[in-house]
Formats: structure tokens, C-alpha cells, sequence
């Protein structure tokens, strides 16, 4: 866990953070907040709920989360008093892939493991966009060396709309320095060495001096680490890996 205090948070970068999710909402009537529910995506939704900023917010709930993850979304209404969306995988194609392959195939190659992430993440994310003119996701430049690269917006080319990543610049010391300021709730996976949350087969703990998504798909190499979700990401891609740093 990072080690960061609440008083180590500049507030500036959070009068930021809320002029720039206020000048998207005018922006776009429709956009919305994809969360993962981990850290990056909790600042996010603290600041469009307690800010009472008009931006819808939905997570995907692919069936294969932790406990810990679901719990997060009740957590949430319980906290704001505002329920998020949820949307699901189509139960027809789940239940053909685990016929065909397995409950889990992933592990076998990357074929059927973006197969999976096809199925039980980026088709209903399809879905919820479709018609949208634009979506907000909580991805960091230091998550990965698929994010390098990440601008604050730009346009998404693989689901037609346009993306902002409102926290691009962030460091992982300024999501946490927010979330002990400012009490924001998150994944309790975070405090067990978790930090990236995925689906619960998909995701393990890091050891100290990993990349921060190395608990993320551990099995495959550095560069095929992104589900599909931003696969935009990964024509970015200036080498094979890159140690990220952690947080003193
Ligand atoms: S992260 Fe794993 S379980 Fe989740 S959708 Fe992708 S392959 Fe399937």
C-alpha cells in the first residue's frame, strides 16, 4: 500500500480533477463512468457523487469477481444513497463458451482468454456505450507500459465514441493520498496486495518491486495485458516491458 498521508494530497489536483469531469458532463449529456470499482475508479465515483456532478456510472459485473468487489456495489449506494448500473454478460454466450472450452479456458492460451474477456467484458460494454457520444475510464500512464502513452481524452476507436481519462497523469501516491483524505471507500483486495482488481481467477497479489499490473493475467507476457477494454492501448506500445515504480 502506498505509503501516503492524508495531508500529502494537494487539494489543487482535486479542484482540477472536478473542473475537468464538470467541463466533460457539459460536454456530453450522455457520458459515463465504466468503474472497475478499484481505487482509481472509487476517486473517480466519489468525485461525480459527492460533487453531484451529472454523470452516470456503471460496472461490469462479468461473474467472475471477487466477493470483496461485489460487495463494493452495495457498498456504494450505502454511502451516497445512489445505486450505480450494473451490467452483465450475456448468460447464452457465457454458457456456450464454458460448454465449448471449460469454466477456465483462459489459462490455456490467450486466445480463449480474450475469448472470455470478449464475452463476459467487452460485449457488454458494447452494449452500455452503444449510442453514447462519450465514456470515462479511471486508467493511470504508470499502471502499465500499455499506458504509457495515455492521453487525458481522445478518440476510442474500437467502440466509436470518445474517451477521457481524467486521471492519466495521476501517481498511484495521489489516488491514495485522495482516498485517506477525503475517506473515500475502497476494495478491502487493495490491502492484501491487490493493486489492480480484475476478475477473482485473473488477478493475483504482486510481491514488492512488481508492476503494478503484474497480478493481472500473470501468466502472459507484459504487452497482451489489456482485456479489450482500451485495446487502443496496446498499438502504443513503445517496448516489451517496463518495471513500474512503487510507491516509497
Ligand atoms: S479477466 Fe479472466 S475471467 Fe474475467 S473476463 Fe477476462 S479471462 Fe474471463
Amino acid at each position: 500500500m502506498a505509503a501516503v498521508t492524508a495531508s500529502s494530497f494537494p487539494s489543487q489536483r482535486w479542484s482540477e480533477l472536478l473542473d475537468r469531469l464538470g467541463g466533460i458532463a457539459r460536454a456530453h449529456a450522455d457520458v459515463a463512468l465504466a468503474s472497475s470499482l478499484a481505487a482509481e475508479d472509487m476517486v473517480l465515483t466519489h468525485a461525480i457523487l459527492d460533487g453531484g456532478l451529472p454523470i452516470e456510472i456503471f460496472t461490469l459485473d462479468t461473474g467472475r469477481l471477487n466477493a470483496e468487489t461485489v460487495a463494493m456495489i452495495d457498498r456504494i449506494a450505502g454511502r451516497y444513497g445512489r445505486a450505480i448500473g450494473v451490467v452483465r454478460p450475456d448468460p447464452a454466450a457465457v454458457e456456450e463458451y464454458v460448454a465449448a472450452h471449460g469454466p477456465n479456458a483462459f489459462y490455456e492460451s490467450v486466445d480463449l482468454r480474450k475469448a472470455c474477456c470478449e464475452i463476459r467484458k467487452v460485449a457488454p460494454l458494447r452494449r452500455v456505450l452503444a449510442g453514447r457520444s462519450a465514456w470515462i475510464t479511471g486508467q493511470r500512464r504508470e499502471q502499465a507500459v500499455t499506458r504509457g502513452e495515455l492521453p487525458l481524452d481522445e478518440p476510442d476507436p474500437v467502440f466509436g465514441l470518445h474517451k477521457y481519462n481524467p486521471l492519466a497523469l495521476w501517481t498511484q501516491e495521489e489516488v491514495w493520498a485522495a482516498i485517506r483524505a477525503l475517506d473515500i471507500l475502497y476494495n478491502p483486495l487493495h490491502d492484501r496486495g491487490y493493486p489492480s482488481i480484475g476478475c477473482e481467477p485473473c488477478t493475483r497479489a504482486i510481491r514488492p518491486g512488481e508492476d503494478l499490473r503484474a497480478g493481472r493475467w500473470w501468466w502472459e507476457s507484459s504487452d497482451s495485458k489489456e482485456c479489450g477494454l482500451h485495446a487502443g492501448n496496446l498499438s502504443a506500445i513503445p517496448v516489451s516491458v517496463v518495471t513500474t515504480k512503487q510507491p516509497g
